[in-house]
């Protein structure tokens, strides 16, 4: 029987094993290191957009940081917004989609890609999927585009962004290397960062949404009074500091107590609809509308003196009596408005808040010349 006999190893031996093992530590410590800081890097990622502030903040913050921290060639999200509500006020509120090319939107979550086909109950949740990049099956997740150049990349990750098991979106992960995302992968990590984005998402979307109603009128969805109030006095700044006029215009439907008394409540409601449409049809971008309460509307023009402020009045006083408004059950109405219209010169001086409250209350006084010169009528107001 041939034994294996312990021979002792040479000194050159024993140096080659110490090397060997001292490189190997080395190694192991420096990928233990690297771990630590990619660790550290995706903390201060999600600290940064669990404090982000507002919709374009997050977004913003994830298409800037996510792409560098985790060494992506692309990163796009796709939001499931079914009747366009997202979107539409973002818009509101002023959100510049146009700065957001990786923010896609989908009419719902069979868009995203996913095979939902085998949920259960239990598994409700998809999982991510990943794999090789197919130029042909991920335009909707990587549109080719100037500001995501797509032929670069070799794997992705779809991975499914859930909010209480509901799928709001999808986190999309494009990388240049084909090893980086295979389907043998764990997929903790990228489910782990997504959870997190999907409950910054939702709570950015539902501020948002919650800011959106603070601010406008339900019944016609044009501003209300509080946010012509905050508008004001920021308009007025701005004003003063680039030297134009603003202009203030109170619109008041006229005899609308009979509207209301023939056609009842929710007839005077439809009329109140479409007069806000109408008004808002003669407007610039710029200019903010409001209504104020009942049957009266206020327009804030930007950069307008009173003489143009008038002009656009004339214009929407027309706009207001040129043709019937067709209501429900077939029957039409014919009203008339008038209008108070005031300015406030670039010029001006004093605190913003006394000078916002002297241009509405002089509005207000030449809507009550008009009405009292007998109504269907824009009046500009002078000092006497
Ligand atoms: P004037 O030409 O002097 O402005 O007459 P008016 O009848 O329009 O003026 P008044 O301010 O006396 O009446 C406004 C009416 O608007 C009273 C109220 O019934 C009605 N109104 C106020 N808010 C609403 C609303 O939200 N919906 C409807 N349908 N009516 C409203
Ligand atoms: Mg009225
Ligand atoms: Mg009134």
């Amino acid at each position: 029987m041939a034994h294996t006999l312990y021979k002792a190893p040479t000194v050159e031996e024993l140096a080659a094993d110490n090397a060997a093992l001292r490189a190997r530590m080395a190694y192991m410590l420096e990928q233990a290191e690297c771990n630590h800081a990619i660790m550290m890097r995706h903390q201060a990622f999600d600290l940064e957009i669990v404090g982000a502030a507002s919709f374009p903040d997050l977004v913003g913050t994830i298409f800037r940081a996510l792409p560098v921290i985790s060494e992506l060639q692309s990163v796009t999200l796709s939001l499931v917004d079914e009747d366009a509500d997202i979107r539409t006020v973002m818009e509101r509120l002023g959100v510049d989609f146009a700065a957001f090319p990786d923010l896609l939107f989908v009419r719902g979550i069979g868009e995203l890609g996913f095979d939902l086909g085998t949920r259960t109950a239990q598994s409700a949740a998809p999982k991510p999927l990943l794999g090789m990049f197919d130029p042909a099956g991920h335009t909707r997740q990587f549109p080719q585009g100037p500001a995501t150049p797509v032929a670069r990349l070799q794997s992705v990750a779809i991975v499914p962004l859930l909010r209480n098991r509901r799928i709001i979106g999808s986190l999309n992960l494009g990388s240049a290397d084909p090893t980086r995302f295979t389907p043998s992968l764990g997929t903790d990590f990228v489910e782990h960062m997504a959870s997190i984005i999907a409950i910054c998402l939702e709570n950015v979307i539902s501020n948002e949404m919650l800011k959106y109603i603070g601010l406008t009128d339900s019944l016609t969805g044009v501003y209300n009074r509080r946010y012509i109030d905050r508008r004001l006095l920021e308009e007025i700044g701005r004003a003063r500091r680039q030297d134009y006029d603003i202009s203030f215009m109170y619109i008041d439907i006229d005899h609308f107590k009979r509207v209301n008394d023939t056609l009842g409540h929710q007839g005077g409601d439809e009329v109140l609809r479409e007069v806000a449409h109408r008004i808002k049809g003669e407007l610039r971008l710029s200019d903010a509308l409001a209504r104020f309460g009942g049957e009266e509307f206020v327009v804030l023009l930007i950069d307008a003196d009173l003489d143009s402020a008038a002009f656009v009045a004339e214009r929407i006083r027309i706009a207001i009596s040129a043709s019937m408004i067709a209501l429900a059950r077939g029957l039409q109405v014919s009203i008339t408005a008038s209008v108070g219209v005031a300015s406030l010169a670039g010029a001006s001086d004093g605190a913003p808040e006394a000078a916002a409250q002297e241009l509405i209350a002089h509005a207000d006084e030449a809507l009550y010349q008009a009405k009292a010169g007998g109504r269907d009528r824009v009046v500009r107001y002078s000092a006497h």
